[in-house]
């Protein structure tokens, strides 16, 4: 067993983000360009098999926390059987799910059997033109997804949405009752320049979540909260139990408590979202590859991990849209 993963900044790494596509049944604007269809090639997708070894590396090296994400996971045929593998493997013991929800109802029980425990789903709007103006998709669709999620027992559910200035900043205030009433958690994204769908989103619709934490609080009693360690800054509503986190890489960076890194479908190891520092692990892999000579190839990509993104920096071109990288 491997001492646990630590970058050359002194930061742990217990968290994989493994994208299990770069397809999606979406098309957010902020995420995907509406005619992008230069998508990996089925043949270089990395399979169950490998997916597996890759994950297992990671949980003898201390990785114990594992999100399947993509794209839309759920356009990936089989991926309740995918998850049962994962879940299984000594070592993760906690597995959750990123999705659109587009598909949800049809696979929640499925995904909950096979020990997926927690789920993010996101979600812009709650007004079903806005929502396809925004996704080019269905709300009633989602909707039912999600009463699908909770009723499956997903625990907890969290409502990701990234807020966008004369999109849909307005209805931030919709969104906390639709949480309250759900029992879901609710968490803000500040938009990302990923890609240049990303950057054009941010650049026409950036807006800082320190202006949405300050219009919550003249109507909310926020009160400072914690919730498992991720990247969000949580407070809940009064004696509500109603958490809302805000996540904010581009206000306030959290790159120094960094935990994590991202596997792509093609078996790319990426080392930040806002970098181009990959370790291809599919060539390895398909050449045979020891679990042995696997587990030090990880460790030794973990010094490639730079110290930050560079979101800020107008100079600095991520060329990668997020669905490439695994959201
Ligand atoms: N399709 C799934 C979903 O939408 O939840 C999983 C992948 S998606 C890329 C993961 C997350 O990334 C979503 O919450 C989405 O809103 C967010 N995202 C995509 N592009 C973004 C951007 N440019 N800025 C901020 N968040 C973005
Ligand atoms: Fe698809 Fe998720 Fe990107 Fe929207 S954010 S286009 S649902 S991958």
């Amino acid at each position: 067993m491997g001492k646990g993963l630590v970058d050359a900044f002194g930061r742990t790494i217990s968290y994989l983000r493994v994208s299990v596509t770069d397809r999606c049944d979406l098309r957010c604007f902020y995420c995907m360009p509406e005619a992008f269809n230069d998508y990996e090639v089925p043949d270089n997708w990395l399979t169950f098999a490998e997916t597996e070894r890759v994950v297992g590396a990671f949980a003898a090296l201390g990785v114990n926390r594992i999100r399947l994400t993509g794209g839309e996971p759920l356009v990936r045929h089989g991926l309740p059987a995918l998850a049962g593998r994962l879940a299984a493997i000594p070592g993760i013991d906690d597995l959750s799910l990123s999705t659109n929800a587009n598909r949800l109802a049809r696979d929640a029980q499925a995904l909950r059997q096979a020990g997926v425990r927690r789920l993010n789903v996101s979600l812009d709007s709650l007004q079903p033109r806005r929502f396809q103006l925004i996704t080019k998709g269905k709300l009633e669709k989602v909707m039912a997804g999600l009463m699908a999620a909770k009723e499956a027992g997903f625990a907890p559910i969290k409502i990701n949405m990234v807020v966008m200035q004369g999109i849909n900043d307005d209805e931030v205030l919709d969104m906390v009752e639709f949480c309250l009433t759900h029992g879901f958690t609710l968490r803000f994204i500040e938009t990302m320049p990923m890609g240049h769908t990303g950057r054009s989103a941010r650049d026409a619709h950036y807006i800082s979540l320190q202006t949405i934490k300050a219009r919550l609080a003249e109507r909310y009693n926020l009160l400072p909260s914690i919730m498992d360690g991720g990247a969000a800054q949580y407070f809940t509503i009064g004696d509500t139990g109603l958490r809302i986190g805000f996540i904010t890489p581009v206000s306030q960076h959290f790159c120094a408590t960094c935990n994590r890194v991202r596997l792509g479908v093609d078996g790319t190891l990426y080392l930040c979202l806002g970098h181009k520092h990959s370790v291809a692990l599919r060539p390895l892999l398909r050449a045979g590859i020891s679990d042995e000579g696997l587990q030090s190839t990880i460790r030794k990509a973990l010094w490639l991990k730079p110290r930050e993104h560079a979101f800020n920096d107008r100079n600095t071109q991520v060329l990668r849209f997020m669905s490439m990288t695994g959201g």
